[in-house]
Protein backbone atom coordinates (compact mmCIF):
# COMPACT_ATOMS: atom_id res chain seq x y z
CA UNK A 1 0.00 0.00 0.00
CA UNK A 2 1.48 3.70 -1.35
CA UNK A 3 1.69 6.08 1.95
CA UNK A 4 -1.05 8.90 1.79
CA UNK A 5 -0.19 11.81 0.15
CA UNK A 6 0.11 15.48 2.55
CA UNK A 7 -1.89 17.73 0.94
CA UNK A 8 -1.88 22.18 0.76
CA UNK A 9 -4.97 24.31 1.76
CA UNK A 10 -5.41 27.03 -0.70
CA UNK A 11 -7.89 29.41 -0.30
CA UNK A 12 -9.77 26.96 1.99
CA UNK A 13 -9.58 24.12 -0.36
CA UNK A 14 -6.49 20.83 0.35
CA UNK A 15 -5.12 20.37 -2.32
CA UNK A 16 -2.46 18.02 -3.46
CA UNK A 17 0.31 18.69 -6.17
CA UNK A 18 2.53 17.07 -8.87
CA UNK A 19 6.14 18.38 -7.22
CA UNK A 20 9.00 16.19 -6.00
CA UNK A 21 8.05 14.37 -3.53
CA UNK A 22 9.46 14.43 0.37
CA UNK A 23 9.01 11.04 1.86
CA UNK A 24 7.88 11.50 5.62
CA UNK A 25 8.93 8.77 7.80
CA UNK A 26 7.97 7.12 11.38
CA UNK A 27 11.30 7.81 13.31
CA UNK A 28 10.07 4.97 15.83
CA UNK A 29 10.10 2.75 13.05
CA UNK A 30 12.03 4.10 10.03
CA UNK A 31 8.92 3.39 8.12
CA UNK A 32 7.48 5.84 5.03
CA UNK A 33 4.34 6.94 6.10
CA UNK A 34 3.53 9.73 3.89
CA UNK A 35 4.60 11.71 0.83
CA UNK A 36 4.62 15.51 0.39
CA UNK A 37 4.30 16.34 -3.47
CA UNK A 38 5.85 19.95 -2.53
CA UNK A 39 4.39 23.03 -3.93
CA UNK A 40 5.68 25.01 -6.71
CA UNK A 41 5.81 28.57 -7.76
CA UNK A 42 2.03 28.01 -9.22
CA UNK A 43 0.96 27.43 -6.11
CA UNK A 44 2.55 29.28 -4.05
CA UNK A 45 1.53 32.34 -6.53
CA UNK A 46 -2.04 31.21 -6.00
CA UNK A 47 -2.16 30.75 -2.15
CA UNK A 48 -0.69 34.59 -1.96
CA UNK A 49 -3.32 35.84 -4.46
CA UNK A 50 -5.96 34.56 -2.37
CA UNK A 51 -4.12 35.40 0.98
CA UNK A 52 -4.39 38.65 -0.94
CA UNK A 53 -8.05 39.00 -1.47
CA UNK A 54 -8.99 37.65 1.85
CA UNK A 55 -7.06 40.00 3.33
CA UNK A 56 -8.41 42.90 1.95
CA UNK A 57 -11.95 41.43 3.67
CA UNK A 58 -10.29 40.15 6.82
CA UNK A 59 -8.38 43.35 7.82
CA UNK A 60 -11.64 45.61 7.18
CA UNK A 61 -13.85 42.80 9.83
CA UNK A 62 -14.14 44.38 12.96
CA UNK A 63 -12.12 43.61 16.21
CA UNK A 64 -15.54 41.71 17.54
CA UNK A 65 -15.96 39.57 14.84
CA UNK A 66 -12.12 38.53 14.68
CA UNK A 67 -12.14 37.80 18.78
CA UNK A 68 -15.25 35.86 18.26
CA UNK A 69 -13.15 33.93 15.67
CA UNK A 70 -10.35 33.91 18.04
CA UNK A 71 -12.57 32.48 20.63
CA UNK A 72 -14.12 29.75 18.67
CA UNK A 73 -10.57 28.33 17.44
CA UNK A 74 -9.21 28.20 21.01
CA UNK A 75 -12.26 25.80 21.64
CA UNK A 76 -11.34 23.89 18.88
CA UNK A 77 -7.97 23.43 19.90
CA UNK A 78 -9.30 22.65 23.46
CA UNK A 79 -11.87 20.00 22.41
CA UNK A 80 -9.99 18.44 19.49
CA UNK A 81 -6.21 18.40 21.02
CA UNK A 82 -6.22 14.71 21.34
CA UNK A 83 -6.27 14.90 17.09
CA UNK A 84 -3.71 17.03 17.21
CA UNK A 85 -1.52 15.11 19.81
CA UNK A 86 -1.86 12.22 18.00
CA UNK A 87 -0.45 13.29 14.53
CA UNK A 88 2.45 15.39 16.44
CA UNK A 89 3.80 11.77 18.37
CA UNK A 90 3.08 9.80 14.99
CA UNK A 91 5.02 11.79 12.58
CA UNK A 92 7.66 13.14 15.06
CA UNK A 93 7.92 10.56 17.82
CA UNK A 94 7.77 12.49 20.57
CA UNK A 95 5.28 11.28 23.83
CA UNK A 96 2.20 11.55 23.98
CA UNK A 97 2.35 13.63 27.29
CA UNK A 98 5.05 15.86 25.48
CA UNK A 99 2.81 16.47 22.79
CA UNK A 100 -0.07 17.31 25.32
CA UNK A 101 2.24 19.51 26.35
CA UNK A 102 3.37 21.38 23.09
CA UNK A 103 -0.52 22.35 22.31
CA UNK A 104 -1.15 23.94 26.19
CA UNK A 105 1.76 26.06 25.27
CA UNK A 106 -0.23 26.87 21.77
CA UNK A 107 -3.39 27.25 23.44
CA UNK A 108 -1.59 30.15 25.56
CA UNK A 109 -0.71 31.88 22.56
CA UNK A 110 -4.71 31.54 21.09
CA UNK A 111 -5.64 33.06 24.55
CA UNK A 112 -3.70 35.88 24.50
CA UNK A 113 -4.60 36.98 20.85
CA UNK A 114 -8.67 36.65 21.96
CA UNK A 115 -8.05 40.09 23.77
CA UNK A 116 -7.68 41.59 20.38
CA UNK A 117 -10.01 44.32 21.11
CA UNK A 118 -7.78 45.58 24.25
CA UNK A 119 -4.41 44.79 22.60
CA UNK A 120 -5.19 47.03 19.62
CA UNK A 121 -6.09 50.04 21.42
CA UNK A 122 -4.17 52.57 20.41
CA UNK A 123 -3.03 55.98 22.07
CA UNK A 124 -4.62 59.26 21.83
CA UNK A 125 -3.08 62.21 23.26
CA UNK A 126 -6.05 65.77 23.39
CA UNK A 127 -4.92 68.98 22.69
CA UNK A 128 -1.19 67.92 22.13
CA UNK A 129 -1.04 71.37 20.65
CA UNK A 130 -3.91 74.08 20.58
CA UNK A 131 -6.76 72.29 18.53
CA UNK A 132 -5.04 69.95 17.78
CA UNK A 133 -4.77 66.25 18.67
CA UNK A 134 -2.92 62.96 18.21
CA UNK A 135 -3.95 59.41 18.16
CA UNK A 136 -1.63 56.39 17.09
CA UNK A 137 -2.63 53.18 16.35
CA UNK A 138 -1.50 49.66 14.36
CA UNK A 139 -1.97 48.38 11.40
CA UNK A 140 -2.36 45.31 10.21
CA UNK A 141 0.78 44.51 6.89
CA UNK A 142 -0.86 42.29 4.39
CA UNK A 143 0.20 38.59 3.93
CA UNK A 144 2.28 36.96 6.33
CA UNK A 145 4.20 33.62 5.67
CA UNK A 146 5.21 31.38 8.34
CA UNK A 147 8.24 28.63 7.99
CA UNK A 148 8.61 26.40 11.05
CA UNK A 149 10.41 23.51 12.41
CA UNK A 150 10.14 20.29 12.89
CA UNK A 151 10.47 19.83 16.89
CA UNK A 152 7.35 21.59 17.52
CA UNK A 153 4.62 20.91 14.52
CA UNK A 154 2.04 22.94 16.07
CA UNK A 155 2.92 25.01 18.92
CA UNK A 156 5.68 27.32 16.87
CA UNK A 157 3.04 27.61 14.22
CA UNK A 158 1.23 28.44 17.19
CA UNK A 159 3.63 30.86 17.87
CA UNK A 160 2.72 32.69 15.11
CA UNK A 161 -0.53 32.37 12.87
CA UNK A 162 -3.15 33.46 15.98
CA UNK A 163 -1.15 36.88 16.82
CA UNK A 164 -0.69 37.55 12.60
CA UNK A 165 -4.49 36.81 12.03
CA UNK A 166 -5.79 38.52 15.45
CA UNK A 167 -4.00 41.63 13.91
CA UNK A 168 -6.01 41.34 10.70
CA UNK A 169 -3.65 40.14 8.53
CA UNK A 170 -4.34 36.73 6.29
CA UNK A 171 -1.07 34.06 6.93
CA UNK A 172 0.35 31.51 5.04
CA UNK A 173 2.03 28.36 7.04
CA UNK A 174 5.14 26.79 5.39
CA UNK A 175 5.49 23.56 7.78
CA UNK A 176 8.49 21.29 8.58
CA UNK A 177 8.62 18.68 5.78
CA UNK A 178 9.55 16.00 8.42
CA UNK A 179 5.96 16.17 10.22
CA UNK A 180 3.39 18.27 8.03
CA UNK A 181 0.00 17.40 9.07
CA UNK A 182 -0.13 19.12 12.44
CA UNK A 183 -0.78 22.13 9.98
CA UNK A 184 -3.54 20.49 8.28
CA UNK A 185 -5.40 19.98 11.25
CA UNK A 186 -4.90 23.21 12.66
CA UNK A 187 -6.41 24.76 8.75
CA UNK A 188 -9.36 22.74 9.86
CA UNK A 189 -9.87 23.63 13.02
CA UNK A 190 -9.34 27.55 11.79
CA UNK A 191 -11.99 26.96 8.89
CA UNK A 192 -14.42 24.80 11.80
CA UNK A 193 -13.82 28.38 13.75
CA UNK A 194 -15.65 30.26 11.00
CA UNK A 195 -11.99 31.98 9.37
CA UNK A 196 -12.60 32.76 5.90
CA UNK A 197 -11.19 30.94 3.49
CA UNK A 198 -7.76 32.53 2.36
CA UNK A 199 -7.16 34.00 5.64
CA UNK A 200 -4.92 30.85 6.74
CA UNK A 201 -3.29 28.46 3.87
CA UNK A 202 -1.10 25.56 4.79
CA UNK A 203 1.88 24.52 1.30
CA UNK A 204 3.84 21.40 1.94
CA UNK A 205 7.68 22.16 0.81
CA UNK A 206 11.18 22.13 1.84
CA UNK A 207 13.98 24.79 0.84
CA UNK A 208 13.10 25.51 -2.49
CA UNK A 209 9.87 26.34 -1.39
CA UNK A 210 11.34 28.56 1.42
CA UNK A 211 13.28 30.90 -1.36
CA UNK A 212 10.37 31.09 -3.39
CA UNK A 213 8.24 32.80 -0.34
CA UNK A 214 11.55 34.81 0.56
CA UNK A 215 11.05 36.58 -2.87
CA UNK A 216 7.58 36.35 -3.45
CA UNK A 217 6.24 40.31 -3.81
CA UNK A 218 2.65 39.70 -2.40
CA UNK A 219 4.35 38.74 1.27
CA UNK A 220 4.98 41.42 3.52
CA UNK A 221 6.33 40.05 6.28
CA UNK A 222 7.98 36.19 6.79
CA UNK A 223 8.10 34.55 10.70
CA UNK A 224 11.14 32.25 10.89
CA UNK A 225 11.94 29.28 13.61
CA UNK A 226 14.93 26.44 12.65
CA UNK A 227 18.43 26.22 12.28
CA UNK A 228 21.10 29.25 13.03
CA UNK A 229 22.29 28.87 9.03
CA UNK A 230 18.85 28.58 7.74
CA UNK A 231 17.59 31.15 9.90
CA UNK A 232 20.60 33.47 9.14
CA UNK A 233 20.12 32.87 5.16
CA UNK A 234 16.14 33.33 5.83
CA UNK A 235 16.92 37.05 7.43
CA UNK A 236 19.02 37.62 4.96
CA UNK A 237 17.47 37.01 1.91
CA UNK A 238 14.00 37.95 3.32
CA UNK A 239 15.03 41.24 3.89
CA UNK A 240 17.04 41.61 0.91
CA UNK A 241 13.77 41.12 -0.82
CA UNK A 242 12.37 44.24 1.29
CA UNK A 243 10.54 42.28 3.60
CA UNK A 244 10.08 42.38 7.51
CA UNK A 245 11.82 39.15 9.08
CA UNK A 246 12.33 38.01 12.59
CA UNK A 247 14.15 34.71 12.32
CA UNK A 248 15.02 32.34 15.27
CA UNK A 249 17.87 30.09 15.00
CA UNK A 250 19.34 27.35 17.27
CA UNK A 251 21.16 27.49 21.11
CA UNK A 252 23.18 26.15 23.27
CA UNK A 253 21.80 26.53 26.48
CA UNK A 254 23.72 26.14 29.24
CA UNK A 255 22.25 25.65 33.75
CA UNK A 256 24.74 26.57 36.04
CA UNK A 257 24.53 24.40 39.40
CA UNK A 258 26.02 26.45 42.50
CA UNK A 259 27.16 24.59 45.26
CA UNK A 260 24.35 25.94 47.33
CA UNK A 261 21.91 24.01 44.47
CA UNK A 262 19.60 21.77 46.09
CA UNK A 263 21.58 19.06 43.78
CA UNK A 264 18.84 16.44 43.54
CA UNK A 265 16.27 18.92 42.54
CA UNK A 266 18.67 20.22 39.70
CA UNK A 267 19.70 16.91 38.92
CA UNK A 268 15.91 16.60 37.92
CA UNK A 269 15.85 19.54 36.23
CA UNK A 270 18.67 18.81 34.01
CA UNK A 271 17.56 15.60 33.47
CA UNK A 272 14.25 16.88 32.34
CA UNK A 273 15.04 19.89 30.08
CA UNK A 274 18.26 17.52 28.72
CA UNK A 275 16.87 14.54 27.25
CA UNK A 276 12.67 15.32 27.20
CA UNK A 277 11.70 15.02 23.48
CA UNK A 278 15.24 13.21 23.05
CA UNK A 279 16.82 16.86 23.84
CA UNK A 280 15.20 17.96 20.68
CA UNK A 281 13.97 21.60 22.28
CA UNK A 282 15.83 24.89 20.98
CA UNK A 283 15.44 25.78 25.07
CA UNK A 284 16.60 22.44 25.86
CA UNK A 285 19.73 22.21 28.14
CA UNK A 286 22.73 21.04 26.57
CA UNK A 287 25.24 22.07 28.46
CA UNK A 288 25.60 22.36 32.29
CA UNK A 289 28.51 24.62 34.18
CA UNK A 290 29.04 22.97 37.68
CA UNK A 291 30.24 25.41 40.04
CA UNK A 292 32.51 24.39 42.66
CA UNK A 293 35.37 22.17 43.40
CA UNK A 294 35.55 18.11 42.09
CA UNK A 295 34.04 17.15 45.46
CA UNK A 296 31.27 19.53 45.12
CA UNK A 297 29.70 18.91 41.68
CA UNK A 298 30.98 14.71 42.08
CA UNK A 299 27.04 14.84 43.55
CA UNK A 300 25.79 16.21 40.70
CA UNK A 301 27.35 14.98 38.15
CA UNK A 302 26.05 11.35 39.50
CA UNK A 303 22.60 12.12 39.93
CA UNK A 304 22.23 13.09 36.65
CA UNK A 305 23.78 9.09 35.68
CA UNK A 306 21.54 7.74 37.71
CA UNK A 307 18.45 9.28 36.80
CA UNK A 308 19.18 9.85 33.35
CA UNK A 309 19.76 5.82 33.53
CA UNK A 310 16.61 5.13 34.06
CA UNK A 311 15.00 7.14 31.78
CA UNK A 312 12.77 4.75 29.73
CA UNK A 313 13.24 5.32 26.02
CA UNK A 314 10.64 3.68 23.46
CA UNK A 315 7.86 4.72 20.83
CA UNK A 316 5.12 7.21 21.51
CA UNK A 317 2.97 4.62 21.12
CA UNK A 318 4.04 2.49 24.74
CA UNK A 319 2.65 4.96 27.89
CA UNK A 320 5.93 3.86 29.52
CA UNK A 321 7.66 5.64 27.06
CA UNK A 322 9.50 8.97 28.85
CA UNK A 323 11.73 9.53 25.89
CA UNK A 324 11.46 8.96 21.90
CA UNK A 325 13.64 8.35 18.71
CA UNK A 326 15.05 11.52 17.29
CA UNK A 327 13.74 12.76 14.16
CA UNK A 328 15.82 11.23 11.04
CA UNK A 329 18.88 8.35 10.87
CA UNK A 330 20.93 11.16 9.79
CA UNK A 331 20.53 13.10 12.81
CA UNK A 332 20.84 9.87 15.04
CA UNK A 333 24.27 9.00 13.16
CA UNK A 334 25.21 12.54 13.37
CA UNK A 335 24.90 12.51 17.15
CA UNK A 336 26.66 9.26 17.39
CA UNK A 337 29.39 10.61 15.44
CA UNK A 338 29.67 13.56 17.77
CA UNK A 339 29.54 11.25 21.24
CA UNK A 340 32.10 9.09 19.54
CA UNK A 341 34.40 11.75 18.09
CA UNK A 342 34.52 13.18 22.04
CA UNK A 343 35.54 9.98 23.53
CA UNK A 344 38.29 9.98 21.13
CA UNK A 345 39.55 13.04 22.35
CA UNK A 346 39.50 12.23 25.78
CA UNK A 347 36.22 12.82 27.51
CA UNK A 348 34.45 11.03 29.91
CA UNK A 349 30.90 8.94 28.70
CA UNK A 350 29.85 8.89 31.95
CA UNK A 351 26.33 7.34 30.16
CA UNK A 352 26.43 6.36 26.91
CA UNK A 353 23.38 6.21 24.47
CA UNK A 354 25.30 4.75 21.68
CA UNK A 355 24.33 0.61 22.21
CA UNK A 356 20.50 1.85 23.14
CA UNK A 357 18.58 -1.03 21.80
CA UNK A 358 14.16 -0.61 21.59
CA UNK A 359 12.41 -3.88 21.61
CA UNK A 360 10.86 -4.42 18.20
CA UNK A 361 12.03 -0.76 17.09
CA UNK A 362 15.74 -2.15 15.54
CA UNK A 363 14.83 0.32 12.74
CA UNK A 364 13.79 3.47 14.65
CA UNK A 365 16.00 6.33 15.49
CA UNK A 366 16.86 6.10 19.51
CA UNK A 367 19.67 7.48 21.30
CA UNK A 368 19.70 7.09 24.77
CA UNK A 369 20.48 9.58 27.32
CA UNK A 370 24.34 10.78 27.31
CA UNK A 371 26.43 12.17 29.54
CA UNK A 372 30.28 13.54 29.10
CA UNK A 373 32.40 14.97 31.30
CA UNK A 374 35.96 15.94 30.93
CA UNK A 375 35.28 18.32 27.42
CA UNK A 376 37.45 20.48 26.00
CA UNK A 377 35.23 23.69 24.54
CA UNK A 378 37.04 23.13 21.35
CA UNK A 379 34.27 19.84 20.93
CA UNK A 380 32.10 19.62 18.21
CA UNK A 381 30.21 18.23 21.33
CA UNK A 382 30.28 21.37 22.80
CA UNK A 383 30.69 24.36 19.85
CA UNK A 384 27.71 22.43 17.50
CA UNK A 385 23.68 22.64 18.57
CA UNK A 386 23.93 18.89 19.15
CA UNK A 387 20.17 18.29 19.22
CA UNK A 388 20.01 15.00 20.37
CA UNK A 389 19.87 13.68 24.39
CA UNK A 390 23.60 14.68 25.47
CA UNK A 391 24.19 16.69 27.72
CA UNK A 392 28.28 17.97 28.71
CA UNK A 393 29.45 19.38 31.48
CA UNK A 394 31.79 22.06 31.99
CA UNK A 395 33.31 23.55 35.61
CA UNK A 396 33.73 26.62 36.83
CA UNK A 397 35.49 27.85 40.10
CA UNK A 398 32.32 30.56 40.87
CA UNK A 399 29.74 32.52 39.62
CA UNK A 400 31.97 34.72 37.35
CA UNK A 401 33.84 32.21 35.87
CA UNK A 402 30.30 30.38 34.82
CA UNK A 403 28.82 33.06 33.52
CA UNK A 404 32.22 33.85 31.46
CA UNK A 405 31.70 30.79 30.23
CA UNK A 406 28.00 31.18 28.84
CA UNK A 407 28.44 34.33 27.15
CA UNK A 408 31.77 33.31 25.31
CA UNK A 409 29.27 30.74 23.41
CA UNK A 410 27.64 31.96 19.86
CA UNK A 411 24.11 31.70 20.88
CA UNK A 412 21.93 33.02 23.28
CA UNK A 413 18.26 31.66 23.58
CA UNK A 414 17.87 30.37 27.27
CA UNK A 415 20.09 30.48 30.45
CA UNK A 416 19.49 28.82 33.65
CA UNK A 417 20.71 28.91 37.24
CA UNK A 418 19.76 26.56 39.95
CA UNK A 419 21.04 28.06 43.64
CA UNK A 420 19.59 28.80 46.64
CA UNK A 421 21.15 32.70 46.65
CA UNK A 422 19.95 35.40 45.86
CA UNK A 423 22.87 37.55 45.00
CA UNK A 424 24.04 34.55 42.87
CA UNK A 425 20.93 34.91 41.08
CA UNK A 426 20.64 38.61 40.59
CA UNK A 427 23.89 38.65 39.15
CA UNK A 428 23.55 35.69 36.78
CA UNK A 429 20.48 37.07 35.58
CA UNK A 430 21.75 40.78 35.14
CA UNK A 431 25.21 40.03 33.17
CA UNK A 432 23.96 36.74 31.53
CA UNK A 433 23.70 37.46 28.25
CA UNK A 434 20.31 34.86 26.65
CA UNK A 435 17.25 36.49 26.20
CA UNK A 436 15.43 33.83 28.32
CA UNK A 437 16.73 33.42 31.84
CA UNK A 438 15.53 30.84 34.27
CA UNK A 439 16.12 30.84 37.85
CA UNK A 440 15.79 27.33 39.23
CA UNK A 441 13.66 26.87 36.35
CA UNK A 442 15.30 24.93 33.49
CA UNK A 443 13.57 25.83 30.55
CA UNK A 444 12.23 29.55 30.85
CA UNK A 445 10.03 29.84 27.67
CA UNK A 446 8.03 32.66 28.52
CA UNK A 447 4.09 32.71 29.19
CA UNK A 448 2.11 33.25 25.88
CA UNK A 449 1.13 36.54 27.53
CA UNK A 450 5.46 37.38 27.53
CA UNK A 451 7.29 37.57 24.52
CA UNK A 452 9.96 34.63 23.17
CA UNK A 453 13.43 35.52 21.53
CA UNK A 454 17.18 35.29 21.86
CA UNK A 455 19.83 36.75 21.13
CA UNK A 456 23.09 36.75 18.99
CA UNK A 457 23.29 33.59 16.84
CA UNK A 458 19.89 32.52 18.53
CA UNK A 459 17.99 35.62 16.61
CA UNK A 460 18.02 37.45 13.14
CA UNK A 461 15.72 40.41 13.36
CA UNK A 462 14.82 42.36 16.43
CA UNK A 463 11.02 41.31 17.40
CA UNK A 464 10.72 38.50 19.59
CA UNK A 465 7.78 36.15 18.56
CA UNK A 466 3.94 36.44 20.28
CA UNK A 467 3.02 38.34 22.81
CA UNK A 468 3.48 42.53 22.45
CA UNK A 469 6.36 41.66 20.40
CA UNK A 470 4.77 39.03 18.12
CA UNK A 471 1.66 42.21 17.68
CA UNK A 472 4.18 44.80 16.62
CA UNK A 473 5.82 42.29 13.72
CA UNK A 474 2.59 41.36 12.78
CA UNK A 475 1.12 45.27 12.31
CA UNK A 476 3.22 48.44 11.49
CA UNK A 477 2.59 51.70 13.56
CA UNK A 478 0.02 55.34 11.99
CA UNK A 479 0.19 58.09 13.99
CA UNK A 480 -2.31 60.75 12.68
CA UNK A 481 -2.32 64.92 13.58
CA UNK A 482 -6.03 66.23 13.06
CA UNK A 483 -7.25 69.29 13.41
CA UNK A 484 -10.90 70.68 12.78
CA UNK A 485 -11.71 73.76 11.44
CA UNK A 486 -12.34 76.05 14.19
CA UNK A 487 -13.09 79.74 13.84
CA UNK A 488 -11.67 80.17 17.99
CA UNK A 489 -8.94 78.53 16.92
CA UNK A 490 -8.01 79.29 13.78
CA UNK A 491 -3.79 79.57 13.72
CA UNK A 492 -1.85 81.55 11.32
CA UNK A 493 -0.43 79.57 8.62
CA UNK A 494 3.36 80.44 8.21
CA UNK A 495 6.04 78.89 5.89
CA UNK A 496 8.43 78.52 8.64
CA UNK A 497 8.14 75.42 11.43
CA UNK A 498 6.22 76.20 13.69
CA UNK A 499 7.87 76.97 16.86
CA UNK A 500 4.77 78.27 19.43
CA UNK A 501 2.79 75.15 20.68
P1 LIG B 1 15.77 23.60 9.93
O1 LIG B 1 16.48 24.90 9.95
O2 LIG B 1 16.41 22.46 9.25
O3 LIG B 1 14.34 23.78 9.21
C1 LIG B 1 13.46 24.80 9.57
C2 LIG B 1 12.66 25.21 8.35
O4 LIG B 1 13.56 25.69 7.35
C3 LIG B 1 11.87 24.06 7.73
O5 LIG B 1 10.58 24.51 7.40
C4 LIG B 1 12.69 23.69 6.50
O6 LIG B 1 11.89 23.26 5.43
C5 LIG B 1 13.39 24.99 6.14
N1 LIG B 1 14.71 24.77 5.54
C6 LIG B 1 15.59 23.78 5.83
N2 LIG B 1 16.71 23.91 5.09
C7 LIG B 1 16.53 25.00 4.32
C8 LIG B 1 17.34 25.65 3.34
N3 LIG B 1 18.55 25.19 3.01
N4 LIG B 1 16.86 26.75 2.75
C9 LIG B 1 15.63 27.23 3.07
N5 LIG B 1 14.83 26.66 3.98
C10 LIG B 1 15.26 25.55 4.60
O7 LIG B 1 15.39 23.27 11.44
P2 LIG B 1 14.76 21.93 12.02
O8 LIG B 1 15.79 20.86 11.97
O9 LIG B 1 13.44 21.70 11.41
O10 LIG B 1 14.50 22.37 13.53
C11 LIG B 1 15.48 22.31 14.54
C12 LIG B 1 16.21 23.62 14.69
O11 LIG B 1 15.27 24.65 14.98
C13 LIG B 1 17.18 23.61 15.86
O12 LIG B 1 18.33 24.32 15.46
C14 LIG B 1 16.44 24.36 16.95
O13 LIG B 1 17.24 24.96 17.91
C15 LIG B 1 15.72 25.38 16.14
N6 LIG B 1 14.58 25.91 16.85
C16 LIG B 1 14.69 27.17 17.36
C17 LIG B 1 13.65 27.71 18.10
C18 LIG B 1 13.75 29.08 18.67
O14 LIG B 1 12.73 29.58 19.12
N7 LIG B 1 14.89 29.74 18.66
C19 LIG B 1 12.48 26.97 18.32
C20 LIG B 1 12.39 25.69 17.77
C21 LIG B 1 13.46 25.17 17.03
Amino acid sequence: MSAPTVEHVINGQRRSTGGDPIDVTDPATGRVIAVIPAAGQAELDEAVAAAQAAFDQWSQTSLTKRAGVLFAFREQVASRRAEIEEIISREHGKTRPDAAGEITRGLEIIEFACGLPQLLQGTYADQLSTGVDTYAYREPLGVCAGITPFNFPAMVPLWMAPIAIAAGNSFILKPSERDPSASLKLAELWAAAGLPDGVFSVLQGGPALVDAILAHPGIEAVSFVGSTPIAKHVYERGSAHGKRVQALGGAKNHAVVMPDADIDEAADHLVAAGYGSAGQRCMAISAVVAVGTEEETGPLIKAIAEKGKAVVVGPSTSEDSEMGPVITAASRDRILSIISETEAEGAQIVLDGRDLSVPGHAEGYFVGPTLITGIDRSSRAYTEEVFGPVLVVLRAADVDEAIRIVNEGPYGNGAAIFTSSGAAARKFQREVQAGMVGINVPIPVPAGSFSFGGRKASLFGDTHVYGREGLNFYTRAKAVTSRWPDSALRPAASLAFPSEP
